[in-house]
């Protein structure tokens, strides 16, 4: 459907945990993690409720996402469940991938038409240092696991100068060697990434073209985001930017995102939403519910308030928390 300002709004982010099996440094403390209580996350009955009203109003693809959604039980069938929904196009996910080399066959049979998988270093003292913990392996088993089963598979990368500045060419290597996009995400100052210095565009480019050759955008069609991207001489798959502060795309924004515990985010910066577990606990109808969406993606805010807001509607939540 259209927002007010005429945006078409057909994607939605599930996130349906907010616990994970990584701690990294930018997303999450490493001891004192107020997890939400089993009660208080969405069941996969409400989620469907969920996903089945939107679908009506034009959500098309769906993205699952967390905490790290891998580690919530039965997410393989709630994810053939949302993929059987009328309407519903392509669901994906975005993951870490520590458990996509162990679940990539049963999420492929489920009918996952894509994976993000996030990671921010090649190199393992430096993903040890990110994420406190070991298991770099494991990552690029899943990665490599996902690629054979067909799965369109896309690296995530958040760029941090204190953290993974100096060795992002293991990164961008991955897409000279292997037919997968690499896409550097810039850092939110959204909760713990508050903390650090995020590196520009400008800067990546450059190196880029110092390391590997000019690189030129690419005229092709990559997904349905608001990512650029370049090719590379060479290069098997290409490298995009995602730029949410710098390059505000809030003008062709096609998003809402569902948190775990049930508020309908209408924006990934904007501290105002709809609670609809209340709503759905109280037994509202389909119809309702439906409503309650329509009016709520009408109404969606014209953009984040990275640069300024009020107090009233600068987000507080961490990126655990919103699902990215
Ligand atoms: N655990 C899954 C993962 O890591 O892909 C899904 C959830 S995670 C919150 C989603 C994405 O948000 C990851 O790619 C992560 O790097 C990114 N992220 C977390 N904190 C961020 C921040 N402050 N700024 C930009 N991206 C961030
Ligand atoms: Fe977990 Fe993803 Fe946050 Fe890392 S970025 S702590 S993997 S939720």
């Amino acid at each position: 459907m259209l927002d007010g300002i005429g945006r078409n709004i057909d994607y939605l982010r599930i996130s349906v945990t907010d616990r994970c099996n990584l701690r990294c440094v930018y997303c999450m403390p490493e001891k004192g993690v107020d997890s939400l209580g089993h009660g208080e996350i969405l069941t996969f009955k409400e989620i469907l409720s969920i996903a089945k009203a939107v679908s009506q109003l034009g959500i098309r693809k769906v993205k699952i996402t967390g905490g790290e959604p891998l580690v919530r039980k039965g997410i393989v069938n709630l994810i053939r469940r949302i993929k059987d929904i009328d309407g519903i196009e392509e669901v994906t996910m975005t993951t870490n991938g520590v458990l996509l080399g162990a679940m990539a066959g049963e999420l492929a049979d489920a009918g996952l038409d894509a994976v993000n998988v996030s990671l921010d270093s090649m190199n393992s003292e430096s993903f040890c240092r990110i994420t406190r913990r070991d298991c770099l392996g494991e990552v690029l088993d899943g990665i490599r696991k996902a690629c054979s089963l067909g799965i369109r598979t896309k690296i995530n990368c958040v760029p941090i100068a204190e953290l993974n500045g100096g060795d992002l060419a293991g990164i961008i290597g991955i897409a000279r060697e292997y037919p997968i996009d690499v896409r550097f995400i810039e850092l939110m100052p959204i909760g713990f990434g508050k903390n650090y210095s995020p590196v520009s565009n400008e800067e990546l480019l450059e190196r880029m073209e110092r390391e590997f050759g000019k690189p030129e955008p690419s005229r092709s069609k990559h997904g349905n985001g608001p990512a650029v991207y370049y090719n590379l001489p060479g290069f098997k798959g290409s490298v995009g930017f995602i730029s949410a502060i710098s390059n505000e795309f809030c003008g062709s924004c096609n998003r809402i995102r569902l948190t775990a515990d049930g508020n309908l985010k209408l924006c990934l910066h904007y501290n105002e939403g709809v609670a609809l577990k209340p709503l759905l606990r109280g037994g509202i109808s389909k119809e309702g519910l439906k409503n309650v969406i329509e009016n709520a993606i009408y109404n969606k805010p014209l953009h984040h308030v990275f640069k300024g807001g009020s107090a009233e509607n600068v987000e507080m939540k961490n990126m655990v928390q919103i699902g990215g």
